[in-house]
């Protein structure tokens, strides 16, 4: 009998000496051992063996870099979708467990749902609420829970797509419930609603209300406000997406700002009659990724109880991050939340910040917020300009700092880099190239 064949050679035995060599010339790098043997043998697989060394190291070093890896956000965009949207503290690491599930008082069974959820529903004013793992997955559990096998009427003007493939006929298909489609693009009225929800065959279990985050709908327009849709008797749905907790902002001390008008709250719209609010962790509220589901207890209970939320849950990283964001709101102390410190620091502010960076470079700018919220909102800001582009070589600094191009100059906006960095921004214009 012939031994079986051990199909991957992994041991240096089996590899040709020159790429296991090659490998460990490159331990410098930081990779484990088997990233550098997977450079070194695509080097050696193609092109000139001369220059094998200098492409693997090349290779393992572009490997390193392609890393999950925090960023200085210079672009002014406060919720960057490609840069994690809010930005929330970075990786909590501990050795130690996580009373996620027990309760420390009786020592039995506790809810991971517990906590957090049940502070940012205070926060709120909410009954319950309750976390799962983003805003897509919120609306398609309440959905699941709530009206499968049963109509949920939306307006035609609402039927939206939030990105990366979130379109709500999509997720209504895939909860099980039947979409009734109800108004016109442009207008819905109330008695759109009423006639469905009156006919004695639709039979409606909910009515949802999508805000559009993402666009505008101008000139000939109509469409039903929550308070309006409550008094149909049919529980509303308010998909509000962008996770503004109260429009008072009790937790910034000058208040709402100009560019916040308009931006449903969750407090306000749970007031006006909704069941339900879903919106996200990571846009306006400024916390980690994660959807949130408040309102109605049974309603919130019945979600919890559904088969999917145990599929859409989240984990203790999580959950910790929004027990700390949902404390801050609470004690009305929005400088410990990251996004609101960066939206609200004053323009005079940021001026001295780039005076102190590069007075010559200073120039006024706006930042946006981003993260598919307030469409057209420009919120002033000051930043650092450089002519021409030179985006990649900032790109390419450790750590790397990410700009954006305008009318031919660099432009890094002083709004979304916290004030520690600005040594490392001064230090990445000081590195470039004339
Ligand atoms: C952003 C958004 C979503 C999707 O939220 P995720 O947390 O990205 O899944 C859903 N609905 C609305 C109205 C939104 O603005």
């Amino acid at each position: 009998m012939t031994p079986p064949v051990d199909p991957v050679p992994d041991s240096p035995a089996d590899r040709p000496p020159s790429v296991d060599r090659l490998a460990r010339s490159l331990a410098d790098i930081g990779l484990p051992h088997p990233l550098l043997v997977d450079a070194a043998r695509s080097a050696v697989a193609d092109g000139d063996p001369g220059t094998a060394t200098e492409r693997a190291r090349a290779i393992a070093e572009a490997t390193r870099r392609a890393m999950l890896t925090e960023v200085v956000n210079a672009t002014g965009v406060l919720l960057h979708t490609n840069l994690g949207r809010a930005p929330w503290g970075t990786i909590v690491r501990s050795d130690r467990y996580a009373a996620l599930e027990f309760d420390l008082s009786s020592g039995g069974r506790g809810s991971r749902q517990d906590r957090a959820p049940h502070l940012i529903a205070r926060a709120c004013g909410a009954e319950a609420a309750l976390v799962v793992n983003n805003c897509a997955a919120a609306v398609l559990l309440v959905l699941a829970a709530l009206a499968t096998g049963r109509g949920v009427a939306v307006s035609r003007g609402e039927l939206v797509e939030i990105g990366g493939g979130f379109r709500i006929p999509d997720v209504m298909a895939q909860s099980g419930a039947r979409l009734i489609e109800v108004g016109t693009t442009n207008r819905t009225r109330l008695a759109d609603f009423s006639a469905v929800t009156e006919s004695p065959t639709a039979d409606v279990a909910l009515t949802l209300n999508v805000h559009r985050s993402n666009y505008r709908i101008e000139g000939f327009t109509e469409s039903t406000p929550v308070a309006e849709l409550s008094g149909l008797g049919v529980p509303v749905v308010a998909d509000i997406g962008s996770g503004l907790l109260d429009a008072a902002c009790p937790w910034l001390a000058d208040g709402p700002p100009a560019w916040l008008q308009g931006e449903p709250a969750a407090r306000q719209t749970l007031e006006a009659g909704a069941a339900l609010v879903t919106f996200s962790g990571d846009k306006l509220l400024g916390g980690p990724q994660a959807g949130i589901i408040a309102g109605r207890a049974d309603m919130v209970a019945a979600c919890a109880a559904h088969p999917l939320a145990r599929a859409l849950r989240p984990g203790s990283l999580v959950l910790h991050a929004l027990q700390d964001l949902a404390l801050a709101y609470l004690a009305r102390d929005g400088d410990a939340i990251p996004f609101w410190r960066m939206a609200g620091t004053p323009v005079d502010d940021l001026r001295a910040r780039g005076m102190a960076i590069r007075p010559d470079l200073v120039l006024d700018t706006v930042s946006v917020p981003g993260g598919g919220t307030l469409p057209g909102v420009e919120i002033p800001s000051v930043g650092l300009s450089l002519p021409g582009d030179r985006v990649g070589e900032l790109r390419a600094g450790d750590p790397p700092v990410i700009a954006r191009v305008a009318d031919g100059s660099t432009i890094l906006d002083l709004r979304t880099v916290h004030p520690n960095d600005d040594a490392v921004v001064a230090a990445a214009i000081a590195a470039l190239a004339d």
